[in-house]
């Protein structure tokens, strides 16, 4: 008989990274704690940790490589399958072009580092304009801020709210008490929200429900869903006038104040006071409080990005912090010190300029080599060169997640190949051609790489594996390598020389502008890397070369992966530090306060300003047991009763004709839905909410626990031809809609 252990790691389930002790006997696991030796989490976990030992056991969950054939699906071996894939992506290349491929990634991305780093090998060869992911729906507003102001990609410079020491947290559309944080990771969510109120601070919420934040918070006020980037621009109006503009650390490190003065002139409280639905008074109020806090923090989320001024909200919730001097100040926003820079292999020439080209159809902008994922439909049906033939689909349900999701289920089906690295056959890889499943999250080891720029304190953490058998299921490090080869015409390479290839290319490119360790060679780096092949020796690379890395030698205290690992709980590194001066790689050299993306669009905004809605507004919402759709199908986290139902106000109801616990229908420009109706005075009077990522009843898809809680896909009403202009990013909250009482 075995003996029980514990496997220590972090949980893959939201961006928070808490700390999780596995107890696994043999193959089983037993038991998902949070792991109270963890210094960051500290043992908290939400119920979704659980959800690690229900996606290891879950029978959907795909243990073999499947292609399709005329009657369904066969298993078939992943070396062969990678084969024909290869086989049919290059001749799709030949006859219509590179760009015929496109590819799109999910945000499960995230937590596996294996997919994280060899995704821009794969990309590469790929060479594809048609690179879609789960950011280029909810954060390109935020990517296209961060870059303009600070003249870095994301998310090497979005500045991170210090939660722990702040006085004053201003958060707009997000619902951290639930999301536990995006853009923002910190565990405990409601534990750290709580803590600012008893230290004596005030946490403030804006958001057109009155969300679980907001009944912590002190003080909560409804918002009309696309309005936030009016009200921070009256905020940042009454600052000037009240002349309470106090740069701080920024002082001399901007351009363009004189700007931005200009450009509030025309948002003063009283003018947008109607549009938000936020008096006058209490705008300025909100102003004067923020700006004569010790220190503040004005945090917006996915309420501020996925809106029809997306690019707008989020400069405006920088700049207020900016002009009132807490950007990278203690207690207000703060620039986190990544134990594995990505940028140390990739960094950043000077200046990061977006829009350098368009999308094939609609012309949207490019941002970091990414395109709108809304234009992802148009791309695939509108005939001519450069059109979408193929999908490589990464960890991704887009036909639950992107906008118009009817429209693009149609261009799925028409695409002469698709193939996803995915463990379940949903209501998007039951198109494909072949699935290629990897390990469940518990199965392989991690290294938090995006996430440790976010986090509200610097720390390191290396996840294990529970070292079960996972028969000859690849990782997906090894896929993308290997099909990556092929692309790029290295047939019959072995995976071992290939990883060495790219070994090289990762300590090549982190050479060419590396000034903090002087004298490395690419030798050096390869000969002194001794951890196994694959991603652990590219993490060991980015740990040594970075901040508190050991600089292969030339600073022995200094971190190297193993000392990292040999940490089973995690390493503090300690509370963020002021880092502004390293940050800012604009051409100017300074933080770019008024970029001409968002002032060309102020004009749209104030005619969206003069105009009164005369139709319901559609927002999402999120809950404590969901993320992903897979989480759908974890039984744990689907008990108990329905919640995709779509909430409203009463006065709504009422004038609408709608009654509690019957159903409604929902249209808009481009679908209809019916979904069942909750009365409750947590909707702002005007504005209705439907949960996102479900809809599980799609005939082909084969996850038995999600398809017996179906829910309603409330994408099929989110419209890809109503964006955020500036960056192009689809509006997800604020959809225009017409209620009315279903036939019963
Ligand atoms: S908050 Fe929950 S889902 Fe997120 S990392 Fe912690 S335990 Fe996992």
């Amino acid at each position: 008989m075995s003996e029980p252990s514990i496997v220590h790691r972090a949980c893959p389930f939201c961006e928070a990274t808490c700390g999780v002790a596995i107890t696994v006997d043999g193959d089983t696991i037993v038991s998902v704690r949070g792991d109270k030796e963890d210094p960051f989490s500290q043992g908290f976990i939400c119920p979704k940790a659980y959800g690690l030992k229900e996606l290891y056991e879950d029978g959907d969950r795909l243990r073999r490589p499947l292609k399709r054939t005329g009657s369904g699906w066969q298993e078939i071996e992943w070396q062969t399958a990678v084969n024909e894939i290869a086989d049919r992506m290059i001749a799709i290349r030949e006859k219509h072009g590179n760009d015929a491929i496109g590819m799109y990634t999910g945000n499960p991305v995230v937590h596996d580092y294996g997919a994280l780093l060899y995704r821009p090998v794969f990309q590469r060869a790929l060479a594809t304009r048609n690179l879609f992911n789960s950011a280029a729906i909810d954060t390109l507003p935020k990517i296209v801020q961060t870059a303009l102001m600070f003249g870095r990609p994301f998310p090497t410079a979005v500045p991170v709210p210090d939660i722990d020491r702040t006085d004053h947290l201003l958060i707009i559309g997000a619902n951290p008490v639930v999301s536990h944080g995006s853009l923002m990771s910190m565990p405990n969510a409601p534990g750290r929200l709580k803590g600012v109120s008893d230290r004596g601070g005030k946490v403030v919420v804006l958001d057109p429900r009155r969300s679980e934040t907001a009944e912590l918070a002190d003080e909560h006020h409804f918002i009309r869903p696309g309005s936030d980037a009016a009200l921070l621009l009256a905020m940042i109006h009454t600052l000037f006038e009240e002349g309470l503009v106090s740069l701080g650390a920024a002082e001399g490190l901007t351009r363009d104040l004189d700007e931005v003065e200009k450009a509030a002139e025309d948002f003063s409280p009283e003018t947008v006071s109607n549009h938000c639905g936020i008096a006058a008074t209490e705008i300025r109020r909100l102003a004067r409080e923020f700006a004569a806090a010790e220190s503040a923090a004005c945090y917006g989320r996915l309420g501020t990005c996925v809106q029809e001024f997306g690019t707008l909200a989020s400069w405006g919730c920088d700049l207020l912090n900016i002009l009132t001097g807490n950007l990278d100040r203690p207690g207000g926003v703060m620039f986190t010190q990544p134990a594995a820079p990505i940028d140390a292999a990739f960094p950043p020439t000077k200046g990061f300029e977006i829009n350098r080209w368009q999308s094939r159809v609609s012309h949207q902008p490019e941002v970091g080599g990414l395109v709108p994922s809304s234009t992802m439909a148009e791309e695939i049906l509108t005939p001519g060169d450069g059109q979408v033939h193929a999908m490589f689909l990464l960890m991704t349900n887009p036909l639950r997640s992107a906008a118009n999701s009817t429209q693009l289920e149609r261009a799925f089906k028409q695409l002469d190949l698709i193939v996803a690295v995915d463990f379940y056959i949903n209501e998007t890889t039951q198109y494909a051609d072949y699935i290629l499943p990897t390990p469940s999250p518990a199965e392989h080891e991690h290294f938090d790489i995006g996430l440790n720029y976010l986090t509200v304190r610097n720390m390191a953490k290396w996840s294990n594996g529970i070292g079960a058998a996972q028969g000859d299921l690849p990782h997906s490090w090894e896929i993308l390598a290997t099909l990556g080869a092929r692309l790029m015409g290295f047939e019959g390479m072995a995976l071992s020389d290939i990883d060495d290839f790219i070994l090289r290319q990762y300590a090549d490119a982190a050479l060419e502008t590396n000034i903090q360790w002087q004298d490395l060679t690419t030798d050096e780096i390869v000969g002194k890397l001794d951890s196994p092949r694959g991603p652990q020796r590219l993490v060991d690379l980015l740990i040594r070369l970075g901040h508190y890395g050991d600089g292969f030698g030339r600073n022995p205290e200094g971190l190297t992966l193993e000392k990292v690992q040999a940490s089973d709980h995690g390493l503090d590194l300690g509370a963020l530090q002021p880092r502004l001066a390293e940050i800012i790689n604009t051409d100017s050299g300074k933080i770019e306060l008024a970029p001409p993306t968002m002032i060309d669009d102020l004009p749209r905004l104030q005619d969206r300003m003069r105009q009164t809605p005369d139709s319901m507004l559609l927002i999402g919402r999120r809950d404590l047991r969901s993320t992903n759709s897979f989480t759908h199908n974890l039984a744990a986290l689907v008990k108990g009763p329905d919640r995709c139902t779509l909430q409203i106000n009463p006065k709504d109801a009422t004038r609408l004709g709608l009654v509690d616990g019957q159903s409604a229908r929902i249209t808009s420009r481009v679908g209809t839905v019916v979904a069942p109706v909750v009365i409750t005075e947590e909707l702002m009077p005007g504005v209705a909410s439907l949960p996102h990522g479900w809809g599980h009843d799609a005939e082909g898809s084969q996850m038995q626990v999600a398809e017996n809680h179906p829910g309603i896909n409330s994408n099929v009403l989110t419209d890809d031809q109503a964006y955020d202009v500036a960056s192009g990013a689809a509006i997800l909250f604020g959809t225009p809609v017409q209620i009315e009482p279903a036939p019963q």
